[in-house]
């Protein structure tokens, strides 16, 4: 990785234009969530104590282009103010005179926020002049929504080409968590991949298989894989179509040297809910669905874990929604957090629920990293390049 940090740029009497992700959501007209806020203050912070003036660059919720009332980043202001301690000046659109008069008016170690950048159709569309707009507000370009950058938009991508660029604090924790997990990580490495279906993971299976020592295979994804391998799988989620992809999955696997993790035995029950009577088996009743991998699973799990030196894991390994159906996930979880509070493990876990899972088992907290980007996250575990990033290295 080849990118600037903030610790290489002066940013003394200058302007700096620092794209964030506060896309938090709401609940009764309040901020529920502050976490996305909470991860971008010690940019904000580190760029106004040196010296530097801060105007912020965001987007929220997807207004497509036009200016939607509810969708203002005006409502965020208030969340943001109290998080960081000081006060956040607000600028009615992010380009022309609003934006600049805002920007004259700010003073070193003074933050601006800018009207959200989706209301302008050029931002999804990478538009030159949109980007042009924002680079003329300013003297660097700093990229701290790690979140955002799987995405070529004019505020993540087109501007960083504008103007002398460098990673905030968040993006560089990310980044560098990494490249540690799966650029340049120490082995063996293991991948848990869980979640529902193997259809929206292809990629991912694809690039994990030739990067990794051992693929543990978990939730309803699994199920596809064992009906390929001639195994019943009930009533249970089940992609029967992409038997012939699970197969060839299984194969490169082999041709790789990557050890393919599926489980040894199952959690069953007869429907889909919280504490249904369920059993422990080694193979599927044709009226039963698998919910969640048994205790001897986990075992294996929690032995390839404790052999391992770095671990990526993105999706839960059952249903894990619904009590007890969380329990693999919940073990799994915990082992990791206890191998890698000894020091022999480096974890790292992101995407769509598998945060909310780690939460629940209350493993989350000693996780090495856990990246609260969605899709950047998987993108970046596919082995693509984010645009948002390839921008920064570009410099
Ligand atoms: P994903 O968004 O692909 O990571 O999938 C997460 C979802 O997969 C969660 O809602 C889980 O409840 C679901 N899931 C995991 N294992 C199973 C299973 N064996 N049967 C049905 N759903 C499952």
């Amino acid at each position: 990785m080849n990118f600037k940090t903030l610790d290489q740029i002066d940013f003394a009497g200058k302007t700096a234009l620092v794209r964030v992700d506060i896309n938090v959501p709401f609940e009764n007209g309040q901020v529920s969530d502050f976490t996305r806020i909470d991860a971008v203050l010690p940019t904000i912070r580190d760029i106004a104590a040196a010296g530097g003036k801060v105007v912020l660059l965001a987007h929220f919720g997807r207004p497509k282009g036009k200016v939607v009332p509810e969708m203002s980043l005006r409502q965020v202001q208030p969340a943001l103010e109290a998080r960081l301690g000081q006060p956040v000046a607000f600028a009615e659109d992010c380009i022309g005179k609003p934006a600049k008069d805002a920007v004259s008016a700010l003073k070193p170690g003074e933050v601006l926020l800018l009207e959200n950048t989706r209301f302008h159709a050029g931002e999804e569309k990478n538009d030159k002049m949109l980007a042009a707009g924002l680079a003329a507000l300013g003297d660097v370009y700093v990229n701290d929504a790690f979140s955002a950058a799987h995405r070529a938009h004019a505020s993540t991508e087109g501007i960083a080409k504008l103007l002398p660029s460098c990673a905030g604090r968040l993006m560089e924790a990310e980044l560098t968590a990494l490249d540690a997990a799966l650029g340049n990580p120490q082995r063996p490495v293991v991948a848990v991949v869980g979640g529902a279906k193997v259809s929206t993971k292809l990629d991912l299976l694809g690039n994990l298989i030739t990067k990794v020592d051992a693929l543990v295979i978990g939730g309803g994804m699994a199920n596809t894989f064992l009906a390929a391998m001639g195994q019943p799988v009930g009533t249970s989620l089940c992609e029967h179509d992409l038997a012939d992809t699970a197969r060839e999955i299984i194969t490169k696997a082999k041709a790789v040297g990557c050890k393919l993790v599926l489980p040894v035995d199952l959690v069953v029950a007869r429907e889909f809910k919280a504490h249904a009577d369920h059993q422990i088996v080694t193979e599927c009743p044709a009226d039963a669905m698998i919910l969640d991998a048994g205790p001897a699973s986990v075992e294996q799990i929690a032995d390839i874990f404790s052999g391992s030196r770095t671990l990526i894991w993105n999706g839960p390994l059952g249903a894990f929604e619904l009590e007890p159906f969380d329990t693999a996930t919940n073990s799994a979880a915990r082992k990791a957090a206890e191998l890698t509070r000894a020091g022999t493990l480096v974890s790292v876990a992101g995407g769509g629920d598998t945060v909310a899972a780690l939460n629940r088992a209350g493993a989350a907290q000693d996780f090495t990293y856990i990246s609260t980007a969605g899709g950047a996250f998987l993108e970046w575990m596919e082995g693509k390049e984010l645009p948002g990033v390839a921008a920064l290295e570009a410099e």
